[in-house]
């Protein structure tokens, strides 16, 4: 069995320097995210408010904290003071609420809008026709508390490795097709199951979990 410190050594050696690695901790302890923090690691990925709270008061605060998952409106004011990152903006009325709590904070909060790639009815998101008409809109430029860096997507969780690259691929076109015009600078996209695919088509930040930290359970 390989421990988390030898995983993340592994996966340092085989990622581009230019890829940023969040090492995704939900559900595990704090004690794990202790030895990754030893080896190195600093950016972490929580996918529950909550539980990313009761982390970030818990450990060193150098630690950069992402919020990879699903979030609720009425769970942005627990990670509005501390948050370095928002992966999975799916609403424009979300964006709102963190513009309003970061606001209350006193700081910008970077986000990224997170576009439905995959096949599967579950997997939250935006249409790029949304996306489109949110960055489009001028709205932003009222929510002086958020800054949109990105886009974030998750493939479809399939063996079939041409869809996931042509699920990548599409949001890649798009993080291309808007970087210039948007500012952009972050294409988050990969997971301990694709991330080789991913970053191959244009990912610059990847989110990996089990296979740093083991299978959850
Ligand atoms: C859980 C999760 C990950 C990490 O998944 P692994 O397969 O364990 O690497 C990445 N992104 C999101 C959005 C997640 O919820």
């Amino acid at each position: 069995m390989s421990s988390i410190s030898e995983n993340l050594c592994q996966l340092k050696n085989e990622l581009p320097g230019d890829v940023t690695l969040i090492a995704v901790s939900k559900t595990k302890p704090v004690g794990d995210i202790q030895q990754a923090y030893r080896a190195g690691q600093r950016d972490f990925g929580e996918n529950k408010a909550q539980e990313m709270e009761a982390k970030w008061k818990k450990l060193p605060p150098d630690i950069r904290w992402h919020m990879i998952g699903h979030l609720q409106r009425n769970k942005v004011k627990y990670i509005a003071p501390f948050v370095k990152l928002i992966h999975a903006v799916d609403s424009l009325r979300l964006l709102r609420e963190i513009n309003k709590q970061g606001a209350n904070a006193n700081r910008i909060i970077p986000c990224l809008l997170q576009v439905k790639i995959a096949s599967e009815d579950s997997k939250y998101g935006l249409s790029e026709e949304d996306a489109s008409s949110i960055l489009q809109s001028g709205v932003l430029a009222e929510l002086t508390f958020v800054s949109v860096r990105g886009l974030m997507g998750m493939a479809t969780f399939t063996d079939d490795d041409d869809q996931i690259k042509r699920e990548f691929n599409y949001l890649s076109k798009l993080y291309r097709d808007w970087k210039e015009e948007y500012d952009f600078s972050i294409l988050s996209m990969g997971m301990s199951g694709d991330y080789a695919i991913a970053i191959e088509n244009g990912s610059n930040m990847v989110r990996i979990g089990s296979a740093i930290f083991g299978e959850r359970s």
